[in-house]
């Protein structure tokens, strides 16, 4: 009796299966009728885009700018795409960092099949980490959702706002809705994020019109971890314009750079350990190693934990100290969880860390994803000391920023070393600079601080960028210039 009813639940689940994937072809053939079929596509607008990562508070809507120009071609069947973009800072400023602060900023992003590169200029720049985001974006749009749907064997299911029709591309899971008019209204996905991660990123399209005999939504708005990244309101679409993109010699044959870790002894225990974008600080006490600044990922967290075991070798990592939560200077401190450290931050970043550090971890688990440790925080307020021996390290809460009210400062009072993220980067022609002047309210509100404070600051080790004398910092801020 037992045997027969299992054969006959089994039995139903087999047909629910086959029923689902046949409605699902079922569904997304009446919607590529309805749609209309392209192998081509460019549309174009004027609208929003914001800076990921870059938020003013932490948990907010990522800071928006002007998104002036907006096209973006695609080849479905080469898999190929062009993305070209021009933005420029809103009047009056927004608050949060990673904009162009000054003028118009161009990007133009390439996809094709397996290669991905950047070339705002007449200079390629490859992105071999890239092509795998910008090849899934294709099949988040209208028409790319239903091709890569029926290639991909997508299951179907009734939603409450028409079929959702979902199928996995490579590591990436993709769901869709197709309204009772036919036309995909939305696009789901998930995209690993070192802050975030399993982030969603959801895409929706309305006011749907006819271009040529091809229906194509004229607002289109994605967002990544819950707030908008773009919002595009597209004025024109040219059916099967083609798209032939010959993949430059240099794109080809790049691979993925490896981690430059570069350190520089500032004073007795203290090192600046620079190499790539953005910098960290370890800083030796007697029984213990505190490291200043966890950026980018897990790969830089290693990479510069390795080299805080080497110059300060049998000690434990005990302090990990976060400057702030913009994404840039946060997506390494896990790693530093993971080691054991603790984590010194504004108190307002606290809960957004508990909170965001919660979120499912499947597409790309990191150490601390794999480890049973928990998280331990100290959140500052305005002023916290780490003493041990003669060795004292003086974290400050600098308030009144405009690039992020959570920001903390360390002070060095025995060697008058400041270190501080993201209110000035001196020039440096070998170190790659970061997008975007910054303004001189950043720089402004500093110097405020450290004389509020009445620190005896003589150098400068910043997150970006090389140390240098604080008369560096005091001339440019007179120039105005951050
Ligand atoms: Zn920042």
């Amino acid at each position: 009796m037992a045997k027969r009813l299992w054969i006959a639940f089994a039995a139903l689940l087999l047909c629910a299966g086959a029923a689902s994937a046949q409605d699902a072809k079922t569904v997304l053939q009446t919607a590529q009728k309805a749609m209309g079929d392209v192998t081509s596509i460019q549309y174009s607008g004027t609208g929003h885009l914001n800076s990921f990562g870059q938020a003013y508070t932490p948990g907010g809507e990522w800071p928006v700018t002007k998104l002036t120009s907006y096209a973006k071609t695609i080849d479905y069947g080469s898999k190929s795409a062009k993305e070209e973009i021009t933005h420029s800072e809103p009047n009056p400023p927004v608050k949060g960092g990673g904009r162009p602060f000054a003028g118009d900023e161009k990007l133009v992003y390439f996809v094709s099949g397996q290669f991905a590169w950047d070339q705002p200029g007449s200079t390629p720049v490859p992105q071999p980490g890239a092509a795998g985001e910008r090849q899934l974006q294709i099949w988040l749009t209208p028409h790319g959702f239903l091709k890569a749907a029926m290639e991909n064997n997508a299951t179907a299911k009734k939603g409450a706002a028409g079929t959702v029709v979902s199928f996995e591309t490579g590591k990436f899971k993709v769901e869709g809705t197709i309204n009772a008019q036919n036309m995909v209204t939305k696009t789901d996905t998930w995209l690993p994020n070192p802050v975030l991660g399993d982030m969603p990123v959801e895409t929706t399209f309305s006011g749907y019109k006819d271009f040529s005999g091809v229906k194509f939504p004229t607002t289109i708005v994605q967002k990544q971890g819950g707030s908008p990244v773009l919002e595009l309101t597209v004025s024109s679409m040219n059916v099967n314009p083609g798209l032939s993109l010959s993949v430059p010699d240099g794109v080809k044959t790049a691979s993925v750079p490896s981690i430059r870790v570069q350190s520089q002894k500032l004073g007795d225990g203290i090192w600046f350990v620079g190499g790539g974008s953005h910098n960290s600080m370890v800083v030796e006490f007697p029984t213990y190693i505190t490291v200043i600044e966890g950026p980018l990922g897990e790969a830089r967290s290693l990479a510069v934990i390795a080299e805080a075991k080497r110059l300060v070798p049998n000690k434990p990592l005990k302090y990990l100290i976060n400057t702030h939560s913009h994404f840039d200077h946060a997506g390494g401190v896990r790693t530093y969880v993971a080691e054991g450290a603790t984590i010194i931050t504004q108190e307002i970043n606290v809960p957004f860390y508990q909170k965001a550090w919660a979120a499912p971890r499947t597409l790309n688990p990191d150490e601390l994803a794999k480890s049973s440790t928990e998280a331990n925080f100290i959140g500052v307020r305005e002023k916290y000391v780490l003493s041990e021996g003669d060795r004292t390290l003086e974290i400050y809460h600098e308030s009144g920023s405009m690039h992020n009210p959570g920001m903390l400062i360390v002070y060095f009072p025995r060697d008058k070393i400041l270190e501080e993220a993201d209110d000035y980067t001196p020039d440096t022609p070998q170190v790659p600079a970061p997008s975007g002047v910054r303004p001189p309210i950043f720089m402004a509100n500093l110097l405020k601080q450290i004389q509020a404070l009445k620190l005896d600051v003589a150098t400068v080790a910043p997150m970006h960028g090389p140390v240098v004398p604080y008369s560096d910092m005091e001339k440019a801020a007179s120039s105005g210039k951050g």
